[in-house]
């Protein structure tokens, strides 16, 4: 009876409710994979937004995933333009190229191991790195290798540390380290590190001569002048050596025609440590030049030939202008309060000089000459052309002029460098080039 009927109701009623249950599943699987489907397109949106833009590490958008990747592709982009900026330049900007703080050298192979610390100044711009450098280990090297033009050798392995010389032209150098960073190399007898990337060869054996590759008038090794006394070329060169035993206080007008006046002859600049006085420095570097042009055919005047004359600036020019000189060249040396200073310069007027701005051109021309060839002749810091219309001497020239300031004696290591006979050589070869390309254009 109940339990009857019941039975009998039984099948609709599970019938029901089976129909029940799977509408009910597949609503819910409705609903489900339709914000599956947005939350994919949402993550995809994001993604492809970092990879536009870089500027937004630490979105809460990004997902774990993504912020890895990220991370990744960062320190590799980073990595790749500091490279790049140091070879361009061999002074990447805040280089973190060299974050570790040790470099440890394998000594020959002995087993002595010598720690090289090196300061480096955190950079606060610099996105901190997730994963430390390895340390920087150099592999023993006893060869030879060359050097890209104007490369910086460093005392060491960073862009932070002081730079030991700068070589204008690539050189062979004595290697006792190596690693994919830096290379460590001998330089006149001193241990030095250059950027690895801006080495350009190894070899066995050093040059023939000593460490200088190409012109033996470069940087190291020692320079000899050319002597005896060559068939005359038909060009004419005064030399003035600057300055005179004791300057000329009395005043002479600061070109032709002038009621600007100016001290007839100064008694010129001295070595900071030693005292030498620059009068004799011009002196002794300017008797060499004119031996070297004299060797290679040139026709020399000197406004002086001893240090004991009183002899002003505008006389000076006259005599070149007498002698109907083609290059009047003014032998000086610098001097600045700042003892870090230094380098070689040139001096010529401007291209609106009241007095001879025709001879602008020719002037640049032969400041632009001595400039380049001293500075790759000595290895000293090119410094630059300084137009100037202050100087009696040049607005009194009649003929292409050029004042060379040879370095400065204020600062220890140049002024040692200007008062040695050799770095004296250099600096007439490069004179004596600079000159003969002037002429030869
Ligand atoms: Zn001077």
């Amino acid at each position: 009876m109940f339990n009857n009927k019941i039975l009998k109701v039984m099948p609709y009623v599970l019938g029901v409710l089976i129909l029940v249950l799977i509408t009910i599943m597949i609503i819910l699987k409705v609903s489900d994979s339709a914000p599956e489907e947005e939350k994919t397109e949402k993550t995809e949106t994001v993604v492809s937004d970092l990879n536009k833009d870089e500027e937004v590490p630490g979105s809460e958008a990004e997902t774990e995933k993504t912020a890895d990747e990220k991370a990744g592709e960062k320190q590799e982009e980073k990595n790749t333009e500091v490279k790049e900026n140091a070879e361009a330049e061999d002074e990447p900007a805040g280089s973190d190229l060299v974050q570790n703080e040790t470099a440890q050298e394998n000594d020959g192979g002995t087993g002595n191991e010598e720690d090289k610390t090196v300061d480096i100044e955190p950079t606060p711009s610099a996105t901190p790195s997730p994963t430390p450098i390895p340390e920087l280990i150099y592999e023993y090297k006893d060869d030879y290798i060359e050097t890209k033009d104007d490369v910086n050798l460093r005392v060491g392995p960073s862009t932070d540390t002081d730079i030991v010389v700068n070589l204008k032209t690539g050189k062979r150098l004595k290697r006792t380290g190596y690693n994919e960073k830096w290379t460590r190399v001998i330089y006149e007898d001193k241990e030095c590190y250059i950027y690895t990337p801006l080495v350009t060869g190894v070899f066995e054996e050093p040059s023939e001569d000593g460490n200088a590759v190409g012109s033996e008038q470069t940087g190291t090794g020692t320079a000899s002048l050319t002597t005896g006394v060559a068939a005359p070329n038909g060009f004419i060169v005064c030399i003035d050596p600057g300055h005179q035993t004791k300057g000329n206080s009395e005043k002479e007008p600061l070109g032709p025609g002038s009621s600007e006046m100016k001290a007839k002859v100064s008694s010129g600049t001295s070595g900071n440590t030693s005292g030498y006085p620059e009068y004799k420095l011009n002196l002794t570097v300017s008797l060499k030049l004119r031996d070297e042009l004299v060797a290679r055919g040139y026709t020399v005047i000197m406004t002086r030939d001893i240090n004991d004359v009183n002899i002003s600036n505008s006389e000076r020019a006259k005599i070149a202008a007498d002698a109907g000189a083609q290059a009047f060249i003014r032998v000086h040396a610098n001097s600045s309060t700042d003892t870090s200073v230094n380098g070689v310069e040139t001096i010529c007027m401007t291209n609106e000089n009241k007095y001879n701005a025709e001879l602008y051109g020719a002037s640049r021309k032969l400041s632009d000459a001595v400039l380049d060839h001293v500075v790759a002749s000595t290895g000293a810091k090119k410094r630059y052309v300084w137009e100037t219309d202050t100087m009696t001497g040049i607005n009194w020239a009649e003929g292409p002029v050029t004042i060379l300031e040879m370095g400065y004696m204020s600062n220890k290591d140049e002024e040692e460098k200007l008062l040695d006979d050799d770095y004296q050589n250099k600096i007439v070869l490069g004179v004596a080039d600079g000159i003969d390309e002037y002429f030869s254009e």
